[in-house]
């Protein structure tokens, strides 16, 4: 049987990504997602080895010396990486989404160049503030430091295949989903 598709999913913190992820495979059983390694402490709603394996910066760095990560990057003072079991084994049942930032994707593109890369916008930078003070969970320092690299982030979206906006999340993870085909 022939191997899915590698599908990176980019787009600034606040876009919406998690929303339109989330759609997408609701409508599609042959997607599944690249659940990422952090040092990231988990938000309250996020569940360990479903939204992210959560782990020490030891834990972190000694996976990097053992190669154990498609890519990895080190952003927003934490590290987060692609655990490259995972994805062999979900790509022999369908599609991998990997929920990435351009660094990790431009390792990927290298490493993988068959995947497809795809930037989410949002409609403007004004509502990515709002978004990312809406949803109250992050430190008013990291929104700062968060805005900053947004900015870096949407400059990226140049070299990516695809790039939507995610006006409307249903729309959006439509337009990805006829991208994916
Ligand atoms: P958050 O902390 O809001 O969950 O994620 C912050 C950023 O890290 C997002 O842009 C997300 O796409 C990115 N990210 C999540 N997992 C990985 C990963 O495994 N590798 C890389 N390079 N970026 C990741």
């Amino acid at each position: 049987m022939s191997q899915g598709k590698l599908i990176v999913i980019s787009g600034a913190s606040g876009v919406g990504k998690g929303t339109v992820l989330k759609l997408m495979m609701e409508q599609r059983s042959d997607l599944f997602f690249s659940v990422s390694a952090t040092t990231r402490p988990p938000r309250p709603d996020e569940v360990d080895g479903k939204h992210y394996f959560f782990v020490t910066t030891e834990r972190f760095q000694d996976m990097i010396h053992r190669d154990a990560f498609l890519e990895y990057d080190r952003h927003n003072d934490y590290y987060y990486g692609t655990p490259r079991d995972q994805i062999a084994e979900k790509r022999q049942k369908g599609h991998v989404l990997l929920d990435i930032e351009p660094n990790g994707a431009k390792m990927v593109r290298s490493t993988a160049p068959d995947a497809v890369l795809v930037f989410i916008m949002p409609p403007s930078v004004e509502e990515l503030e709002r978004r990312l003070r809406g949803r109250g969970d992050t430190p008013e320092d990291q929104i700062a430091m968060r805005l900053d690299r947004a900015k870096w982030e949407m400059e990226q979206r140049s070299w990516y295949d695809y790039v939507v906006v995610n006006d409307d999340a249903q729309r959006c993870a439509q337009e990805i989903l006829n991208i994916i085909g």
